[in-house]
């Protein structure tokens, strides 16, 4: 289970991979984008991290996911700030309704009503060359893993993510600006689906 220090690390840890792999973010984005993907993510992860610095105390999963996702819907432009901030409420909201953290079934719940918010938001659906490709079999493989453990459901998630970013590398875009440059980015993976799979990798890694 996700408890409150738990959330916190995976917070942290997501940035740090953020970090790391903001220029790799930034030149996919300059393949099939405007370039600021990494810019933007990592403004986002900054942003987050101050918020859970500043409220000092013992906040719990819901509060500190909160604080997350309202850095992200607040503070961070681009079309990918809001959405993954929409991710973050949706997973604050399954927190705050569970009595027992973040367990598997939260984590379940949250992803599937963050991805449901990012559809409809955006527009996207499976196969257009997004970070839905990369959430979307993450919700799968959560909603798979009732039952089990958070570190194997987790696992599982990280892994169904990185599959769909392998998948949009496949694909022609047909949502936001790389929707623009048609067949150019076959062959490119999406960022922004690099991002959510990277965010469940360190959830992963939380648990490990
Ligand atoms: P912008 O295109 O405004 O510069 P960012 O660079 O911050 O936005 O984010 C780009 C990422 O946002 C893309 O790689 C893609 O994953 C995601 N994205 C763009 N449009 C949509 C959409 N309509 N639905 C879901 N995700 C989207
Ligand atoms: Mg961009
Ligand atoms: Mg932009």
């Amino acid at each position: 289970v996700f408890d409150s220090t738990r959330t916190r690390d995976w917070t942290r840890r997501f940035a740090a991979s953020v970090y790391a792999t903001e220029a790799e973010l930034t030149a996919l984005d300059q393949q099939v984008g405007d370039g600021d993907f990494g810019t933007n993510l990592a403004a986002g992860v900054r942003a987050a991290v101050l918020r859970l610095d500043r409220t000092g105390g013992p906040a719990g999963s819901a509060e500190t996911l909160g604080a997350v996702a309202t850095a992200f819907l607040d503070e961070i432009g681009g079309t990918s700030g809001p959405l993954f901030g929409l991710l973050f409420q949706a997973l604050s909201r399954a927190a705050a309704d569970s009595d027992v953290g973040l367990t598997t079934g939260a984590l379940a719940e949250g992803t599937a009503e963050g991805l449901a918010a990012i559809r409809r938001v955006g527009g996207a659906a499976p196969g257009d060359k997004t970070l839905v490709d990369a959430l979307a079999p993450a919700a799968a493989a959560l909603r798979a893993a009732q039952g089990t453990p958070v570190a194997a459901a987790l696992a599982a998630a990280a892994d169904g993510a990185w599959q769909g970013v392998r998948d949009t590398a496949c694909l022609t875009a047909r949502r936001g600006r790389a929707s623009y440059l048609g067949e150019r980015v076959t062959g490119i993976p999406d960022p922004g689906a690099v991002g959510v799979a990277l965010f469940f990798a360190s959830a992963a890694e939380t648990v490990h």
